[in-house]
C-alpha cells in the first residue's frame, strides 16, 4: 500500500516525513524515531534508502530527529513505503506532525538517568492514536529529561517531565527550558504520559485557536487553568534539578562513543559505516550521535570527519544549509565556515561564530562573537557581537577577505587578551566593535 502523502510544505513550516519540506535541494523529509533509539539495522538501511531517493545526505536535527535531503517528488512514494516497512512512518500525517516527543538520549547508558526511554515510546504511541490531540501546532512538543549525566536541561518544549534526583517522581513544568518553564507540580512517572495527553487537551481547549505555544498561552493567562485540569502532586522544595552539560556527550563514556559532525550534516556513507561500529545509535538534540558499546573505534571515526573532542573549534561553529541546500541561501556558509574555524581556534574555544546565507539566520538567531551574513553572491557583511543581518563593520567582502579579518581578529585577541578575559569582553574592554574593527583593520594591513 503507499503511504498517504500531503503537498509538500512551504520553508518555515515543521516538516515531517508525510509532509516534507520543499528547499532547494529537493524535499526534506524528517523522521522522527521513537525514543531517539536506531538500530544499526535500521540506521543502514536508512543511509541505503537515502542513496536510492534523496541525494545521499542526511540532517542531525536539534530535536533528535533525522532528516533525508534531495528526495525527488518521484521517489518519495517508494520512499515512504519503504520506511513505512521499517516502522519509520505513521499512517496519517496530521497524527505524525503531532509526535514531538523529545526524551533524555543517554536513557539506559547512564545509571543516574531516569528510564524515560519507555515513556517516550508511550507517549509517541498515544499521540498517534488520540485524533482529538491531531489539531495541536506542529511544533507543540514534549520533553522528557531522565536527568543524570547529561540532562536536558536547555531543551524547549511545551509540556516537559524533569526527573527529581533521588525520587521516582518528575516535576511537571510548561512553557519553555527548564529554567523559564512554569512549574504546575509533580507526579509519578507511570502517570507522565497521561499527564501529557491531558495537559495537550487543555491547551487545545484554552487557546481555543489563538496560540501556537503554550508558553504564550501561560504568558497571556497563567497556569490556572492549566492546573485545573491535571491532579499532580506539590513538588518537593529541597530537591535541586540538574544543569546542562551537553558536550560531556562527546568521545569515549563508559557505556558509548558521543560523535558530532559539523552543522548536524552527514552522507549516507558516513552513517552507514557508523552502523558496523555499534548494534545501536542514539540520536540527540546535539546534533550528535552515541554509538553504543565500550569498544568503538575512534580512529574510524575520525577518519569518517567525526568530531569526538567537546572543544573542537568546528563545534563552536554555526552555518545554516546554504546555496544549493535552501531557496534564499547565496553563500556556501558552510563550507565558508569551515574555513574560519581553520584561523580562530582561540575565538572559537571563547565565543560563537555564525555564517548565515542569508539575513534570516535560521542556524543561529542569537548574536554571535563574529556574525558573516550573505548579501550576495559570494559576498558578506561581517559584524561583531551582532546577529545575522544586524549591525556589521564591514560591507560586502569576499569570503577570502572575511577569513583574513577573522584570522586578524584572533591576533588582536591572542595579543591582547587578559588572563581569562573571553573574546567579546575584550572587544568591550577596548571600546567596541568599531573600536575593535580598526585594530583588526590595522592587522590585516600589517
Ligand atoms: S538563513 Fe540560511 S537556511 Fe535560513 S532562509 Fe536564509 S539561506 Fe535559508
Amino acid at each position: 500500500m503507499t503511504a498517504a502523502i500531503n503537498p509538500p510544505r512551504v520553508r518555515g513550516a515543521c516538516p515531517g516525513a508525510l509532509v516534507p519540506m520543499e528547499v532547494a535541494d529537493g524535499l526534506l523529509v524528517r523522521l522522527r524515531i521513537p525514543g531517539g533509539t536506531l538500530p544499526a539495522t535500521t540506521a543502514r538501511a536508512v543511509a541505503d534508502l537515502t542513496r536510492r531517493h534523496g541525494n545521499g545526505l542526511v540532517d542531525l536535527s536539534q530535536r533528535a530527529n533525522l532528516q533525508i535531503r534531495g528526495v525527488t517528488n518521484a521517489l518519495l512514494g517508494p520512499l515512504l513505503d519503504a520506511l513505512r516497512d521499517l516502522g519509520l512512518v505513521n499512517g496519517d500525517p496530521a497524527a505524525e506532525r503531532v509526535r514531538n516527543v523529545l526524551c533524555s538520549p543517554t536513557c539506559g547508558l547512564d545509571p543516574e538517568c531516569a528510564p524515560v526511554r519507555p515513556l517516550a515510546r508511550a507517549l509517541d504511541e498515544a499521540l498517534a492514536n488520540r485524533p482529538d490531540l491531531w489539531t495541536l501546532p506542529a511544533k507543540f512538543s514534549v520533553v522528557l529529561n531522565g536527568g543524570g549525566r547529561a540532562p536536558l536541561a536547555d531543551a524547549v518544549g511545551d509540556i516537559r517531565f524533569d526527573a527529581l534526583p533521588g525520587t521516582t517522581l518528575f516535576r511537571v513544568a510548561v512553557g519553555g527550558d527548564q529554567d523559564d518553564a512554569a512549574t504546575l507540580g509533580a507526579c509519578r512517572a507511570d502517570a507522565v504520559a497521561e499527564t501529557a495527553l491531558t495537559l495537550g487537551r487543555a491547551f487545545l481547549d484554552l487557546s481555543a485557536g489563538r496560540h501556537k505555544r503554550l508558553a504564550t498561552l501561560v504568558a497571556a493567562e497563567g497556569t490556572a487553568g492549566l492546573a485545573r485540569r491535571v491532579p499532580l502532586a506539590p513538588l518537593p522544595t529541597d530537591i535541586a534539578l540538574p544543569g546542562s552539560a551537553p558536550h560531556r556527550l562527546l568521545g569515549r563514556q563508559p557505556a558509548w562513543t558521543g560523535v558530532a559532525f559539523p552543522f548536524g550534516g552527514l552522507h549516507a556513507d558516513t552513517l552507514a559505516t557508523l552502523a558496523h561500529l555499534t548494534p545501536t545509535l542514539r540520536l540527540t538534540p546535539w546534533r550528535a550521535l552515541l554509538l553504543e558499546g565500550d569498544g568503538v573505534d575512534a580512529d574510524a571515526i575520525h577518519a569518517l570527519g567525526g568530531v569526538l573532542a567537546p572543544d573542537d573549534p568546528r563545534l563552536a561553529l554555526s552555518a545554516c544549509s546554504g546555496r544549493g541546500a535552501c531557496d534564499s541561501g547565496l553563500t556556501d556558509a558552510r563550507g565558508d565556515a569551515l574555513a574560519l574555524a581553520q584561523v580562530a581556534p582561540r575565538l572559537l574555544a571563547g565565543g560563537h561564530i555564525h555564517v548565515s546565507a542569508c539575513a534570516k539566520g535560521c542556524a543561529h538567531p542569537a548574536p554571535a562573537l563574529v556574525i558573516l551574513t550573505a548579501r550576495g553572491d559570494q559576498a558578506y557583511d561581517v559584524g561583531l557581537l551582532a546577529p545575522a543581518g544586524g549591525a556589521a563593520q564591514w560591507r560586502g567582502v569576499t569570503p577570502a577577505r572575511a577569513t583574513s579579518l577573522v584570522a586578524a581578529l584572533e591576533a588582536v585577541y591572542t595579543h591582547r587578551m587578559r588572563a581569562d578575559e573571553d573574546p567579546a569582553a575584550l572587544i568591550t574592554r577596548l571600546g567596541g566593535p568599531a573600536a575593535v574593527a580598526a585594530l583588526v583593520e590595522a592587522t590585516v594591513v600589517a
